[in-house]
């Protein structure tokens, strides 16, 4: 099993198939993907080694992230690689939903468990204002879609002062007739969105406070499961997670190690840099590289360093994957 210094175990791998995304989200990528890196991103046998070799040292869950991820037209094999790979009981994804209506059925043939969907205002013009697209209709019927194949289904919302803060009621109101799992990100500082941090983060306790004294309960966590701080009530389909990363104790439950597209090791969201993985995923025998990931594993700090403003090498999350 994958551990680290603090007897921290990891069960979950956060995998990034490519940095480029088609949206311009404010507090990620305002100006759109610039096409400035290397785009050798990971090809389908170097994603099957990673998840052997992964799940062979205890990891469970697979997320495939981006970017965009749904952007590769490779994604239902990928999806399927990861799922054949014995140990992974659950393969998820994470994305804009921009393609989900006229996908969702491959990603379903191809063995997803779980998909998340970001949405970060369910106002039209809002929608349109953070992220540059005029989809949100298409969207949500992307999500209405994959409800009624029966998979779970989240939707991320980055909390933001002035885009959808002041707007919690109308993702109530949503929540009382759709089973989804809606979880609020705190806005996290990156590299390249300070001022807009400066200006738009706040706090989730404030909305964990509302939603405990309106008669919302804790959901017990899996082990595998994600950060967020889940909540139901009985009259409402839906749940409501909350990911507040400035939070105390945040990265004690840490369970997750991350890939990027480029095959670097991530320890955490915002470390100094990733560890290269690529020579090591050249060939089938993939003892080699379970013994340097499990040699990197001992650099994995405590906690990240945000509250002192410390972003580490992320510019944005597109780069990794959230
Ligand atoms: N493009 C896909 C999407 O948006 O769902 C997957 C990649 S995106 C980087 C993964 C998640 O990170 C999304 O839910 C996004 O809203 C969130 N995210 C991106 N930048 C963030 C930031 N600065 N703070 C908090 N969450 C952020
Ligand atoms: Fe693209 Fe996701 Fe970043 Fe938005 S949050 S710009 S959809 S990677």
């Amino acid at each position: 099993m994958l551990t680290d210094n603090f007897g921290r175990k990891f069960y979950y791998l956060r995998l990034s198939i490519t940095d480029v995304c088609n949206f311009r989200c404010n507090y990620c990528l305002p100006d759109g993907y610039q096409c400035d890196n290397d785009r050798n991103f990971l090809s389908l046998p170097e994603i099957t080694r990673i998840t052997k070799a992964f799940a062979q040292m205890g990891t469970e869950k697979i997320r495939i992230t981006g970017g965009e991820p749904s952007l590769r037209k490779d994604l239902p094999e990928i999806i399927a690689r990861c799922k054949q790979t014995p140990n992974i009981k659950k393969v998820a994804i994470t994305t804009n939903g921009y393609k989900l209506p006229e996908h969702i059925d491959n990603w379903l043939d191809a063995g997803i468990d779980a998909i998340n969907v970001s949405i970060d205002s369910l106002d039209p013009r809002q929608f349109h204002a953070i992220t540059g697209h005029d989809k949100l209709t298409h969207i949500l019927k992307g999500v209405d879609m994959a409800l009624a194949s029966g998979i779970q289904v989240k939707v991320n919302t980055v909390l933001m002062r002035e885009y959808n803060g002041y707007d919690i009621q109308s993702y109530l109101d949503w929540l009382k007739d759709t089973p989804v799992t809606l979880r609020f990100i705190e806005l996290m500082q990156t590299g390249d969105n300070q001022e807009f941090f400066d200006a738009q983060h706040i706090q989730g306790s404030r909305i964990k406070q509302n939603l405990m004294l309106d008669g919302w309960l804790p959901v017990i966590k899996e082990r595998a499961s994600g950060p967020a701080q889940e909540f139901y009530h009985p009259d409402y389909q839906g749940k409501i997670g909350l990911i507040m990363p400035y939070s105390k104790d945040f990265c004690s439950t840490c369970n997750r190690l991350r890939i990027s597209a480029l095959g670097k090791l991530h320890l955490c969201l915002f470390t100094e840099q990733g560890l290269d993985l690529k020579s090591y995923l050249q060939h089938d025998d993939v003892e080699p590289l379970k013994a340097r990931i499990a040699a990197m594993m001992q650099d994995k700090k405590a906690t990240h360093f945000l509250q002192e403003n410390l972003t580490g090498a992320t510019k944005n999350l597109a780069m990794l994957g959230g």
